[in-house]
């Protein structure tokens, strides 16, 4: 390696980066990540739910130390009408694939695993701009500097400024993109466990939709940490925009929401963060490779949400490693154009892009029908509230109180559509 050439140049210290960095530095290769945080992490954002065969993917039997904070073993999801709510609350003690993290922790891990392979961390500076030369990206540069490579990754992040500067992906259109706010409150072990009904490095993950996201598209999350709770809102930005709220008034209100407020009480607020996520999936894909140049995680738009799931971080672990894997196949042979590098698309074909492909319809589903956020968690808890209640009037079939808790809230066709819609695109 000459002074100031490296094989690759990874843009961003996140989970994508940070694995592509690992298995390239594994594989022996001079490998240079920058990150403008101060540490890895510091940045970072997630709900955060993290599949872990992922990481098995990228460090087979070799992560038993991963900061892992609890292994998620029930999942509830709640539907919530302004006082009342209704959960469905399922327990799997023997599914073991997620794990909830904290980023800040987690990432540091991951980076300081890639720098004991061999990569070269420079924390605390900012990629301002791509060299390219004669068509073909070449290097980076930051600030006064310039650092060459033979293949740029760019692990950027949803705002991939670097990439958009260099003409080489479109600007994030509004329409993809969803918006994330969290809050993580301390709390101890013991009175997360007391709280969920659970134990010690078991927990749980809940999803929420209703009054939580005050009719805007989207919903709210709540993740056990060790000693924490993670609890924030994922809505679509456009939906967002049109309601005219101020997003951190529907945050603050999910706080007192009494379906929530109780898990978090006497907690002490210790994290709050925003983000964006590339939500637009599979019809929204920018070009993933160019000549000496691959985008990896949510740079790429690698993100699903669900709405019952939401995966960005495996498949930003997944991006990593195909992107690693191609490196080295582009250093074998010399050749870094886009024709060879198109490679990385096929590796990815096999995982991530599959499953892109599956939900490419979830996130039109989520964004744009608006009765799975305000009307049906409404109907649900009327439902059950009237089959609950004894008030001493004479008793009515269930059928009766079914009826009276949706009349006139719903057109029985919007209800045949939503699920018509929903059983293709979810
Ligand atoms: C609120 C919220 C909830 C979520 N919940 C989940 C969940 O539960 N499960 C899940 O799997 N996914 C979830 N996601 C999505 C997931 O967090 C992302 O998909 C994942 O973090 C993407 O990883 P990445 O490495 O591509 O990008 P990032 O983690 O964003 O990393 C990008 C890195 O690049 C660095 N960087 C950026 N620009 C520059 C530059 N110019 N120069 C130098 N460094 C730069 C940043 O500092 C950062 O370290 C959630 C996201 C949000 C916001």
């Amino acid at each position: 390696m000459s002074d100031d050439k490296f094989q690759v140049i990874i843009i961003g210290a996140g989970l994508a980066g940070a694995a592509a960095a690992y298995r390239l530095a594994k594989a022996g290769r001079e490998v240079l990540v920058v990150d403008r945080g101060k540490t890895p992490g510091a940045k970072n954002v997630t709900g955060g739910r993290l599949y872990t065969y992922a990481l098995e993917a990228l460090m087979p039997g070799e992560w038993a130390d991963a900061p892992l904070e609890r292994e998620v073993t029930r999942e509830i999801l709640l539907m919530t009408a302004a006082e009342d709510s209704v959960a469905i609350d399922s327990s799997f003690p023997s599914m073991k694939q997620s794990h909830t993290v904290l980023r800040g922790k987690f990432d540091t891990w991951l980076a300081e695993k890639a720098e004991e392979a061999g990569a070269v961390m420079i924390p605390g500076s900012t990629v301002d701009g791509l060299i390219i030369r004669a068509g073909k990206v070449v290097g980076i540069k930051t600030g006064d500097e310039e650092l060459e490579a033979d293949l740029v990754i760019s692990a950027e992040g949803v705002n991939a400024i670097v990439a958009e500067r260099a003409g080489l992906i479109r600007p994030v259109n509004v329409k993809d993109i969803a918006v994330g706010v969290k809050h993580v409150f301390k709390l101890s072990e013991d009175a997360i466990n007391e709280r969920f009904n659970t134990v010690s490095g078991k927990g749980v993950a809940m999803l929420c939709a209703g009054e939580c996201n005050k009719g805007i598209s989207g919903g709210a999350f709540l993740y056990t940490n060790k000693e924490s709770i993670s609890l924030g809102l994922v809505v679509d930005s456009q939906s967002w925009k049109n309601s005219k709220l101020p997003l951190a008034d529907v945050a603050e209100q999910l706080k007192q929401l009494p379906a929530l407020a109780r898990y978090i009480e006497d907690g002490e607020l210790i994290e709050y963060s925003a983000h964006l996520i590339p939500e637009g999936g599979f019809n929204s894909l920018p070009e993933l490779c160019a000549d000496g140049f691959l985008l990896t995680g949510d740079a790429a738009g690698l993100v699903v949400n669900r709405g019952f799931t939401v995966r960005g971080m495996d498949y930003a672990i997944l991006s990593g490693i195909a992107a690693a894997e191609t490196a080295n196949e582009a250093i074998e042979a010399g050749d870094y154009s886009k024709g060879f590098l198109k490679r990385y698309e096929n590796k990815l074909e096999q995982t991530v892009l599959k499953d892109l492909k599956t939900s490419r319809n979830s996130h039109d589903y989520i964004a744009h029908s608006r009765h799975l956020f305000t009307t049906y968690p409404t109907i649900a808890a009327g439902v059950m509230k009237n089959l609950y209640s004894v008030d001493g009037n004479p008793a009515k079939l269930a059928r009766g109180m079914c009826k009276q808790a949706i009349s006139g809230k719903l057109p029985y066709f919007d209800v045949l559509k939503d699920i018509l819609k929903g059983g293709r695109s979810l």
